[in-house]
């Protein structure tokens, strides 16, 4: 199945790119690409355009960038990043799921949250390169900023490196 991206994503990396390195960074990555701006929020993309932009920041920029750049996203993608402003982490961890199927049409997220202080995110076909899935952990780290809980973000398994799944471990 093919995998696609709302424009949304494309977009809140766009805008990351340039808060993060001005209107001459933007437009060297979009020149890089191949790219116009001219995505729209809601129609789907193909996800190659998302890998290539986190790893054109990670090639020019740095990997940690990536994680910056996923941590932005969440924050800057609309509607999702408008409700989690008025949620607590459970609820939003909650809907995880249900957003990101909104958003991706590959792949599927599981949660648990086993007790107070852990929560544990999984990625089923989600994750084919490295800046993949540094760009998550970002997003989680971000989550957990935008409801100003505490909290350490590790990937405890990678679907990269032979496991089932890509797995996210939030202690907080
Ligand atoms: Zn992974």
């Amino acid at each position: 199945m093919e995998r696609r991206t709302r424009g949304s994503v494309m977009n809140a990396y766009l805008k990351f790119i340039k808060r993060k390195w001005g209107k001459e960074g933007l437009e060297q990555c979009l020149s890089d690409l191949g790219l116009d701006n001219m995505f729209k929020d809601g129609q789907y993309y193909h996800n190659e355009i998302h890998e290539n932009l986190l790893r054109w920041i990670s090639r020019e920029k740095g990997l940690e960038y990536v994680e910056e750049g996923g941590k932005f996203v969440i924050q800057n993608l609309g509607i999702v990043a408008w409700m989690v402003r008025f949620a607590n982490v459970k609820t939003i961890v909650k809907r995880f799921p249900k957003n990101y199927s909104e958003i991706y049409t590959f792949g599927r997220v599981e949660i648990e949250y086993p007790d107070e202080k852990h929560i544990t995110l999984r990625f089923y076909e989600v994750n084919f390169i490295e800046e993949a899935c540094t760009a998550w952990k970002g997003v989680c780290e971000g989550g957990l900023e935008m409801t100003k809980t505490k909290g350490i973000v590790k990937e405890t398994k990678c679907r990269r490196k032979g496991d089932e799944y890509c797995e996210y471990a939030i202690e907080l």
